[in-house]
């Protein structure tokens, strides 16, 4: 930006699209490997003096603060391998006009990190859960744990988080038979589930359209198997989700699961649902990779890198200009399942999830 030009109040993109949520990206590294993210060996991660630093993060989400996002995710890789996490948390927690931090998990390390984030001041949490079965869990990650993953969602529990989310990835051919036992273990937890399509953002390039169980799918078997589900408004707009209210709960002979005898809310399932009816239209996100490049789609190549500009000695207002650039060009939506959808060269531990 020249010093002539206006200066960027808000990242508005140019079909409207006001953009007040950040997805950051601290590692492209993983404990585990699933094959809809990572490939199964020689990965190639980022050189360790390419991550942002937490110093690095901090001041760019309050440069982006000033413009307008107010949401912001912690998202890699898996996050909660970079190394002193909760000190990140702290800083971020602190920052004027972020209204809502959350931090997505594959959950294998929460029982020794839920009570510290916690303590720093994370409020949300999304923790990806596709199968209670380990079988199907090592098929999916290529590794072992499902028994620790399940004993971080109680950490999690435990530490006291304003919301915990469950999160699962839905494969035809895989985790049909996952459906129903995750709902039921979620709802007797209190806790929301939602299930997302499998998009082609794998490592490997194995993704086909088949292997997608579309949202009306899991409706259906849903419906078949706990009655009526009840859609739920969006709060805003832009939230990915459709939530629905299991109208009919409890099905199960035990009953709810909670015995404290309190009444509860209905329980809620969710559907993300990018490929069969993708919600670019209302997408008010923007990306930051572990190496500080910006990304205004997850299917789109171009990047914009801010490290450069970070560690070039920039402004504040130079940043800005440069993220502003990355909104400016976002396209009107990505075309999956269309005629001219390419792959993105980036998978998706390398973008964040
Ligand atoms: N490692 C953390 C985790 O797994 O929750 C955070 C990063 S991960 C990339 C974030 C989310 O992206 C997870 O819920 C994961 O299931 C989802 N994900 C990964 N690959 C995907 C794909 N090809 N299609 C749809 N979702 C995907
Ligand atoms: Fe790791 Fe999450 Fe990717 Fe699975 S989806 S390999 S847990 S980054």
């Amino acid at each position: 930006m020249t010093s002539s030009a206006q200066p960027v109040t808000s990242l508005t993109d140019s079909f409207g699209r006001v953009h007040t949520s950040l997805r950051i990206s601290v590692t492209d590294r993983c404990n585990i490997r699933c094959f809809y993210c990572m490939p199964a060996g020689n990965v190639t991660f980022a050189p360790r003096e390419q991550l942002l630093t937490f110093e690095e993060i901090t001041r760019l989400v309050r440069v982006l603060a000033a413009a307008g996002v107010r949401d912001v995710r912690l998202t890699g890789g898996e996050p909660l391998v970079r190394r002193d996490l909760d000190r990140l948390v702290a800083m971020l927690a602190s920052v004027e006009g972020i209204s809502d931090l959350a931090l997505t998990t594959n959950g294998l390390l929460l029982p020794q990190q839920a009570e510290s984030l916690r303590r720093a001041g994370l409020r949300r949490l999304n923790i990806s859960l596709d199968t209670l079965n380990e079988a199907v869990f090592q098929q999916i990650t290529r590794r072992q744990g499902v028994a620790r993953v399940l004993a971080g969602i109680d950490a999690a529990i435990d530490a006291g988080f304003d919301q915990i989310r469950l999160n699962a990835l839905a494969i035809r051919d895989l985790t049909e038979s996952e459906l129903e036992p995750l709902v039921e273990f979620a709802a007797s937890r209190g806790l929301t589930l939602r299930f997302i399509e499998y998009m082609p953002l794998d490592a490997d390039r194995q993704w086909q359209p088949d292997r997608v169980l579309g949202g009306d799918e899991i409706l259906r078997r849903l419906r078949r198997r706990f009655g009526e589900l009840r859609p739920v408004p969006p709060p805003q707009p832009s939230q990915p989700a459709r939530d629905y209210e299991l109208v009919d709960w409890p099905v199960t002979p035990q009953g709810r699961g909670v015995d404290d005898g309190r009444p509860r809310p209905l329980p809620r399932v969710g559907l993300i649902r990018p490929v069969t009816e993708p919600f670019c239209g209302a997408c008010d996100r923007l990306r930051l990779t572990a190496e500080g490049t910006i990304r205004n789609c997850l299917f789109s190549d171009a990047e914009w890198d801010l490290r450069g500009h970070l560690r070039g000695g920039a402004s504040d207002e130079a940043i800005l200009n440069e993220v502003a650039q990355a909104v400016r060009a976002k396209a009107a939506g990505h075309l999956i399942s269309q005629i001219g959808f390419a792959t993105p060269q980036r998978a998706m531990f390398q973008i964040g999830g």
